[in-house]
């Protein structure tokens, strides 16, 4: 249970290179979603607080301190921070379980991709060394330089919250913008912890900024502000509308990581074995808080009964429990709204006609007082219901059949979003075809969620706007400048 926290105020928003509480004293507490245990007690900022940092921010991006920094300086400096963050991974790690409530060996696997983010970018950040063009005419030279856009408002998400931010951190610091980071309310303590490391390590006051709260008071303003020159969103579709909304006044670029209902696809020819292991990891692991989860499963018609059954059976068996249960699978959900919200998305679709195979319970005994909710399998899903079309955001997956490419690529077609897909068939040439036709932002052949931090990521259709990692994901922090000499 929650137990009361110290009585000092906490000073854990990171404004102009000092740490300092919320200016109304404004606190929030934070406990594990795994068994409602007290994890900390953050600042909850203010939109005066936020002002603050963004006037910070300005500051320091229009003085140049970092701006300003040769670009392969900025790259070494990235390479530091992935030295830190891998010296200090066991606190990160478990800072990000408690948290979330996620497993310690996955946010173990997110610390380690996180260094590798802030090394790829900062090897990245080295070469930035713009480019000639070829003007047509001996007497003129024509280059391209690329400069930082300035400062940068980036929003995160409660499911990665480090990840998810370092995606965003790594390449704005490495283009020298600087930066105001809001990460989800729910899950502060690594976002803490970064700005920890980038002031231990001598990041210039100012260039990055953490102001804690709640989207409507903190989020808000980094969209609405003309001091803020780009936002950077990851998060759910409808929180996306609203930001591009509120930033469409003052013209400024955003980038939008948003959901995805990613169908994963089963053709008769897979490796049967591998695709069922990879098909349960990719609805179940994290609870199916997961972006790019595996949450549509497609099967080919000859296999679908054998397949489809085994999948439930195993299923059934996925062993849910706390964070430092190496025994579990998986574990908890967020919190108990989030619980409510994937609950009703499975009544509603069973109350359209979809057949329950599997789940759709609370954690028991040992569990109840967290936000567990078992793994769930729908089939016979009616076409057009909400747990079809809509991101559940939980361990829900629905099983839908179909017969040769072309009703594959009409069905994993079949959805608003575009974040990622997967191919399973062991002929080359249609896993090939297939992926081509496919309008999502990532697909995977007889495999499901590896990322790498030199591949660009992002969604086609409502899943958003702007791509992260890669060249791609580090440009979209820059402005290109044509300067054209005729000498
Ligand atoms: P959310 O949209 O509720 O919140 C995301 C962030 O936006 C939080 O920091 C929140 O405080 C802030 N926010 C809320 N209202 C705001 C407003 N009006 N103005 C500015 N900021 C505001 O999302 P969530 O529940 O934290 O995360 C889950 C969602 O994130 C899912 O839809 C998931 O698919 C998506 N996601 C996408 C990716 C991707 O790479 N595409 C990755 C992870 C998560």
């Amino acid at each position: 249970m929650t137990e009361a926290p110290s009585a000092a105020t906490p000073a854990t928003l990171f404004i102009d290179g000092a740490w300092v509480p919320a200016s109304d004293g404004g606190t929030r507490t934070i406990s594990c979603p795994a068994d409602g245990s007290f994890v900390a007690e953050v600042s909850e900022g203010t939109r005066e607080d936020t002002a603050r940092a963004i006037a910070a921010a300005r500051r320091a991006f229009d003085g140049g301190a970092w701006a300003s920094v040769p670009a392969p300086q900025r790259g070494d400096f990235l390479l530091e921070v992935a030295a830190e963050l891998r010296a200090r991974k066991d606190e990160f790690a478990r800072a990000e379980t408690l948290d979330t409530g996620k497993r310690l060996v996955e946010s173990e696997v997110d610390m380690d991709d996180i260094a590798d983010c802030f090394a790829y970018f900062g090897k990245l950040a080295g070469q930035d060394a713009g480019r000639i063009v070829d003007a047509g005419n001996n007497s003129v030279v024509s280059r391209i330089v690329y400069e930082p856009i300035g400062v940068c408002g980036l929003i995160s998400p409660w499911n990665y919250p480090l990840l998810q931010a370092a995606w965003k951190i790594a390449p704005a610091l490495g283009a020298g913008c600087s930066i105001v980071l809001k990460p989800s309310e729910l899950t502060p303590s690594t976002a803490i912890l970064m700005m920890d490391v980038l002031d231990t390590l001598g990041l210039p006051k100012g260039v990055a900024n953490l102001v804690l709260g709640p989207g409507a008071v903190v989020g808000a303003p980094l969209s609405e502000s003309p001091d803020v020159d780009m936002v950077s969103f990851t998060g759910g579709l409808e929180t996306g509308r609203t930001i591009a909304a509120a930033a469409a006044g003052t013209v400024k670029k955003v980038a939008l990581e948003l959901g995805g209902k990613n169908p994963n696809i089963v053709f008769a020819d897979a490796d049967f074995d591998a695709a069922l292991d990879n098909a349960l990891n990719a609805a179940f692991v994290h609870s199916g808080q997961v972006c790019s989860a595996g949450a549509r499963l497609l099967v080919e018609e000859p296999i679908a009964e054998r397949f489809v059954d085994e999948f439930v059976r195993r299923a059934r068996q996925i062993r849910l429990g706390g964070p430092f249960d190496e025994a579990a699978e998986t574990g908890p959900l967020i919190s108990a709204a989030h619980r409510d919200k994937v609950t009703a998305y499975v009544e509603k679709g069973v109350a359209e006609g979809a057949r329950l195979r599997c789940g759709g319970t609370w954690g028991e005994g040992d569990l109840v007082s967290g936000f567990y909710y078992t793994p769930t399998v729908l089939d016979q899903v009616t076409r057009g219901s909400s747990v079809l079309v809509e991101e559940a955001f939980g361990p829900v997956v629905t099983v839908e059949t179909f017969n040769g490419e072309d009703e594959a690529v009409e069905l994993g077609n079949d959805t608003h979003y575009g974040l990622a897909g997967a191919v399973w068939s062991q002929d080359a040439g249609r896993g090939q075809r297939v992926a081509a036709r496919l309008r999502h932002g990532t697909i995977w052949i007889n495999d499901f969620h590896p990322y790498l931090p030199q591949a660009e990521w992002g969604g086609f259709k409502h899943s958003g706007t702007g791509r992260e990692l890669g060249p791609t994901g580090f440009a979209e922090y820059q402005e290109a400048k044509h300067i054209y000499h005729n000498i």
